[in-house]
C-alpha cells in the first residue's frame, strides 16, 4: 500500500468513527433533554470536503449535506451525478444551503437546494420566490435570526423578524419551515445555551402568533449538544466528522 493510500484509508476509517460517534452524541443529548433522538435531523457539513470524502460519507450513512457557498455547492453537485451514472446511487440525498447567499445568487440556489436556511431580508425572500415560481417549485426556508451583536454575523434582528415571516408567508412558492440561528463561537460551550434557549422563545412567541415554525437550526461542531438539550430539529456540523477545515 503506498503511503496516500494509507492516509486515505486512514482517514475513512475515522469519517465512519466521526459519524458514529456524532449520532451517538446527537442521541444522548436528545434523550437528556427527553427528547426523541429522531427529532434531530444531521445536516453534514460539506464546505471544503473533497468528493471522495463526500462520497465515503454518503456510503457511511450521510443523507442531507450542506454548503455555504452556491458555487462550492453546484460544482459538487454536478461533479456527484456525474459519478454517479457509473455506479454510483444518489437518490434520496438532499442539500442545504447553511451559508449566507447573495440575491444574484438565488436562481442557482433554488436550483440545488432542498433546504436554504439563511433568509434574512424580505428582498432575499421575494427573489427566491420569483425564482422559485420560474422554476416550478415550492421552496422549502428558513428564516436566520440574529441574536448576538457581532458586526459580521448575518441574519435578521429579533424586532424585524416578525416582519420577514408575515412577508415570507404571503409569498406564494416559499414554504416557511423554521428558524436558523448561529451563536459567536465560545471555548465554553456553555455560554451558547442562552442563544439557543432564546431560539426557542422566540419560536415559541411567534406559533402563538400563529406562525409554523417546527424546525430549528442550530448548534455546530463545538456546540451541538448544547442546542439538542435547547431544542434544535437541525443540527450543522462539518468539523467533527470532516476534521479541521484548511484555512484559506
Ligand atoms: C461551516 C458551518 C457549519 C459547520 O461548522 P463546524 O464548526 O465545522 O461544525 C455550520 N453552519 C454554518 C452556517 C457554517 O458555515
Amino acid at each position: 500500500m503506498s503511503l496516500t493510500t494509507g492516509i486515505v484509508t486512514c482517514k475513512l476509517h475515522l469519517l465512519i468513527k466521526n459519524i458514529s460517534d456524532t449520532f451517538k452524541k446527537m442521541s444522548y443529548a436528545a434523550m437528556r433533554a427527553g427528547r426523541s433522538p429522531e427529532e434531530v435531523k444531521l445536516i453534514a457539513v460539506t464546505k471544503t470536503v473533497k468528493i471522495e470524502i463526500i462520497k465515503e460519507a454518503i456510503d457511511g450513512g450521510l443523507r442531507v449535506l450542506g454548503e455555504n457557498r452556491v458555487q462550492e455547492a453546484r460544482a459538487k453537485i454536478e461533479e456527484l451525478s456525474r459519478l454517479s451514472t457509473d455506479n454510483y446511487e444518489l437518490t434520496g440525498i438532499s442539500w442545504h444551503l447553511v451559508g449566507h447567499l447573495q440575491k444574484n445568487k438565488a436562481k442557482y440556489a433554488v436550483q440545488l437546494f432542498d433546504l436554504i436556511h439563511t433568509i434574512d431580508s424580505v428582498e432575499l425572500a421575494e427573489e427566491i420566490d420569483r425564482q422559485a415560481e420560474k422554476r416550478g417549485k415550492i421552496q422549502r426556508v428558513l428564516a436566520q435570526v440574529k441574536l448576538s451583536k457581532e458586526e459580521a454575523k448575518h441574519g435578521v434582528l429579533p424586532k424585524d423578524l416578525m416582519h420577514l415571516l408575515e412577508k415570507i408567508k404571503a409569498l406564494g412558492n416559499l414554504k416557511l419551515e423554521g428558524l436558523m440561528t448561529m451563536p459567536p463561537f465560545f471555548e465554553d460551550t456553555e455560554e451558547a445555551r442562552p442563544y439557543f434557549k432564546r431560539l426557542l422563545e422566540v419560536r415559541n412567541e411567534l406559533e402563538k402568533m400563529g406562525f409554523i415554525l417546527p424546525e430549528l437550526s442550530m448548534g455546530m461542531s463545538n456546540d451541538f449538544e448544547v442546542a439538542i438539550e435547547e431544542g434544535a430539529t437541525m443540527v450543522r456540523i462539518g468539523t467533527a466528522l470532516f476534521g479541521e477545515r484548511s484555512k484559506g
